[in-house]
């Protein structure tokens, strides 16, 4: 096993509450709570849970998009959490996000030019204006779009086309490691596994990492080496893919599973019905935070006592008391 790409120690992420005419700490939100894992390079890890679960915010404070409260990240032996302005600077280009929503995230007032070329000029990686406008038309038919879409704007172009363009944007700075968070969860399911085909062969063809992040396991099946399943800002489970989906070892694993559809009339699955809505990260339940809807909690230690991730298996970690 080689060194991994990235190595994130147990990160936490709490944001502040402020509330009274002070504007005191009245309480925190409890969004990622001791996340650790690492990654390959030309790994995928697919990232999944319900909304609210931390996934995002792991993502975001990864690339220090946010600040994290606690823990380290380590991309290619470099300390990213206490990495300088400058040093963020060059972590940049290495390491890159595509955002949900192709929408929001693109300027409306910018051509697509404008907005692929726009990290090509603050990182200074063109040298003539030949080379710069070269280099763009190279990137958006990369991803599929074409020299005539220079100078049109995002208001002009679908959902399928919009996530491209931000893709684009992600690629040309030659990153390593890209976090797609939600990016394909606002398309159609049809534009979405186009999307999807896409990232794997932009992955094939550059050797890009990715950290997948989405809500529904269904959607980073297929693209994902590993996938970790989050519940209120822990990894509760953490597995080779193939492994995940045939014998998932958590409780609330089994629970989303059982809810993704299976193409196969002759295949049926139980569904496993989860009580309740997800608790407040701002009080989230003690011990194991999924006891209040686990449909197997009895155990004394289940309310009492966090479970921490053990290995139970070939790269399968579980985060579950009665589970091995
Ligand atoms: Fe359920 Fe207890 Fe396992 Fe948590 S530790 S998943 S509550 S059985």
């Amino acid at each position: 096993m080689t060194e991994p790409l990235l190595k994130v120690r147990d990160l936490v992420k709490h944001f502040p509450i402020k509330g009274g005419l002070l504007g005191r700490e009245t309480g925190r939100v409890h969004a990622v709570d001791g996340v650790s894992f690492e990654l390959q390079a030309g790994e995928t890890l697919g990232v999944v849970g319900e909304s609210g679960c931390g996934k995002s915010t792991t993502g975001r404070c990864i690339l220090r998009l946010i600040e994290p409260t606690s823990g380290e990240v380590w991309f290619e032996g470099r300390n990213v959490t206490q990495a300088g302005k400058r040093e963020l600077r060059a972590l940049a280009r290495d390491m890159q996000i595509i955002f949900q929503d192709p929408y929001a995230s693109l300027d409306p007032r910018m051509t697509v030019g404008a907005i692929v070329g726009e990290a090509l000029t603050i990182h200074k990686l063109t040298k003539t204006p030949r080379e710069y406008q070269d280099r763009v038309v190279q990137l958006l038919e990369t991803v599929g779009l074409s020299a005539d879409h220079l100078r049109r704007f995002p208001h002009e172009f679908s959902g399928g086309q919009r996530q491209r363009i931000g893709i684009a944007r992600a690629l040309a700075v030659n990153p390593k490691l890209v976090v797609c968070d939600e990016a394909v969860s606002a398309l159609d399911v049809s534009i979405q596994a186009q999307v999807i085909n896409l990232l794997e062969d932009l992955q094939a063809q550059f050797g890009l990492t990715y950290i997948f992040i989405a809500h529904d396991l269904s959607v980073v099946e297929h693209i994902s080496d590993r996938v970790a399943v989050m519940y209120l800002g822990r990894i509760v489970e953490i597995a080779p893919a193939r492994a995940l989906y045939t014998q998932p070892r958590h409780p609330y694993t089994e629970a989303l599973l059982s809810a993704v559809p299976i193409p196969d009339p002759e295949v049926r699955r139980v569904r496993i019905p989860l009580q309740g809505d997800v608790p407040s990260p701002i009080h989230p339940p003690g011990g194991c935070h999924f006891h209040t809807r686990c449909p197997i909690a009895q155990h004394p230690l289940c309310s009492t006592v966090q479970p921490l991730l053990k290995p139970c298996g070939d790269g399968h970690q579980v985060a579950c008391h009665l589970r091995s």
